[in-house]
């Protein structure tokens, strides 16, 4: 078993992955950037090492920093958490030639996955259903229309090597098409060191399926069911439920053999991730392996009792799996919600600063992964997720009902967070009724009509302190002309705390008309 391991990552995974350590008994070393001098994964450590300046580039992804700081601290392993350099072959070479345990799959894998074009092959060839496409890089502007008109529109272009839903761009033309090559080049160059992209079939109506898998080094490989990852925006994942509403017996047990084939065929080790569109036929087709811990793992977690990240550390360190298909069992429904710190109403703008207060949900099934506490100081340089919110409930809509209940109680002041949007989700019919797909939030309008909806509760607001207003006047008045006592039933009513929307104290738009 590992004795000392170092945590390369920062926020809510590095914390996650620290609580396992401790209750295995392993010694943890954590990094940090200046930007995180206050952070809490600091606190939870044995060790803690300042590994550069606020900059990603200079802290958190130098690979040549962080290989040498482990050497020289002495440690057995290293877990990368997720996002940062959770997928880096450097990482995971350098790891291996200097004989250190990296927390995930071999860097030959992680090459593999992480050129999406040869990991589609590669699984295609294996028999996996794979969405039409070209599966090659596109360079010029003829070849792009010619595999646009091959394939036939709607047409996605992806970098070869992407990831977190960035350089993702829709098409429905040949004009769209075009214009969207340059600039997804460059972003494909900005975000990942390389220009390439590809071009696949556009699925209308998907639904995002994802199945977690457990491989040890021994070819032993298991699956611990699905979740639905539809609730996106812009491609990136917004709320996530375990196991999906549409999901039956049959479709989880074929699903499940692709997941664990698609594994098989990659060489994959550690936890990892097939992901999969399903589409309206309930056909489905592979997209991509996340060579990682991902972010919703804990709604895995809650209805399967796994702890991933123990499993993680045991499949690296050597140990056979020691669990059979047979043994993992699906109880309940699991959803999270990812509450980051941007404006809902404002085109989810990142919001940075201090929190001024912070107090988390509780009680039965419910479980928050979060960095965050009152007086923290939330910096402009990382990711915006501040805390994940996941319930368990026996049924889906007891699971729906809890996290309701639990986000009305989350409330961080200070700055905005997304949690207004996850409570329209949340009550929206056709989420409820577990109608979802990968356009949910766009098909249904639900930005749009968050915002319009916050406008007229302003609007009434405003209303209610102007007659407010009058009233008290009008009692002032008479009381002064000697008319009417000012009782104490007969004193204007104070609206303490008007909440502007879904009652959220936390938005920092408090009305008092007193
Ligand atoms: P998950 O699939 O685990 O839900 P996401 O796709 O939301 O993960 O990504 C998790 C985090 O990792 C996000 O912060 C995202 O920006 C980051 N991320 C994902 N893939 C990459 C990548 N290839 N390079 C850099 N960051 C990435
Ligand atoms: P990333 O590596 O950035 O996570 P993915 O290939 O996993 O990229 O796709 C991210 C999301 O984009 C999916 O969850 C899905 O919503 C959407 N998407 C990807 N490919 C397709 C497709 N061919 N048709 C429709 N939607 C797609
Ligand atoms: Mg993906």
């Amino acid at each position: 078993m590992l004795h000392r391991v170092l945590i390369a990552n920062r926020g809510e995974i590095a914390i996650r992955i620290l609580r396992t350590c401790r209750e295995l008994g392993i010694k943890t070393l954590a990094i940090y950037s200046d930007a995180d001098r206050m952070s809490l994964h600091l606190k939870y450590a044995d060790e803690a090492y300042r590994i550069g300046p606020e900059e990603p580039q200079e802290s958190y992804l130098d690979v040549g920093k962080i290989i040498q700081l482990a050497r020289e601290v002495g440690v057995d392993a290293i877990h990368p958490g997720y996002g940062f350099l959770a997928e880096d072959v450097a990482l995971a070479r350098g790891c291996e030639q200097a004989n250190l345990i990296f927390v995930g799959p071999t860097s030959d894998t992680l090459e593999l996955t992480g050129d999406k074009i040869r990991a589609k092959r590669a699984v295609e060839k294996a028999g996996i259903p794979v969405l039409p496409g070209i599966r090659k890089p596109i360079e010029k502007d003829s070849e792009l229309v010619k595999a646009a008109e091959k394939i036939g529109y709607p047409v996605l272009m992806k970098s070869v090597y992407g990831g977190g839903g960035r350089g993702i761009r829709l098409a429905h033309d040949q004009e769209q098409l075009l214009d969207a090559f340059k600039p997804a080049q460059m972003e494909s160059k900005t975000s990942f060191g390389k220009a390439s992209v590809y071009l696949e079939k556009y699925i209308e109506k998907a639904r995002h399926i994802e199945f977690q898998v457990l491989a040890d080094q021994h070819g032993d490989i298991i699956n611990l069911g699905e979740r639905e990852c539809s609730i996106q925006r812009r491609f990136q994942k917004l709320i996530e439920i375990c196991p999906s509403p549409i999901m039956s017996p049959r479709l989880r047990s074929a699903m499940a053999d692709a997941a664990v084939l698609a594994a098989r065929t990659v060489g994959y080790t550690n936890a990892g991730t097939v992901e999969f569109l399903l589409d309206e036929k309930m056909d489905f087709y592979f997209i991509e392996v996340n060579a990682r811990l991902q972010v919703e793992h804990p709604i895995t977690e809650m209805v399967t009792g796994f702890d991933i990240v123990r499993e993680q550390f045991r499949i690296a360190s050597g140990e056979p799996l020691g669990w059979t298909q047979r043994s993992v069992k699906l109880d309940g429904v699991a959803i999270e919600c990812r509450i980051n710190a941007e404006d809902p109403y404002n085109d989810f703008s990142p919001q940075a600063g201090r929190i001024e207060e912070y107090s988390p949900p509780s009680g039965p099934h419910v479980r928050v992964d979060t960095h965050i506490y009152s007086g923290y100081e939330v910096p402009v340089w990382y990711d915006s997720l501040i805390a994940k919110v996941i319930v368990w409930g026996r049924t889906y809509p007891e699971a729906i009902r809890r996290l309701n209940a639990a986000l009305e109680e989350f409330d961080v002041s200070g700055i905005l967070t997304t949690k207004p949007f996850h409570i329209f989700v949340l009550n929206d019919p056709d989420f409820v009724d577990g109608k979802l797909s990968t356009d949910f939030v766009e098909s249904r309008k639900i930005i749009q009509t968050m915002v319009q909806r916050q406008k007229l509760n302003r609007r009434s607001i405003e209303e209610i302190a102007a007659i407010a207003a009058a009233v008290y006047g009008q009692t002032i008045s008479k009381t002064r002309s000697g008319n009417v006592s000012q009782s104490s039933s007969a004193r204007p009513v104070r609206w303490r705390e008007m909440r502007a929307e879904h009652g959220t104290r936390g938005q920092g738009r408090f009305v008092d008309t007193s």
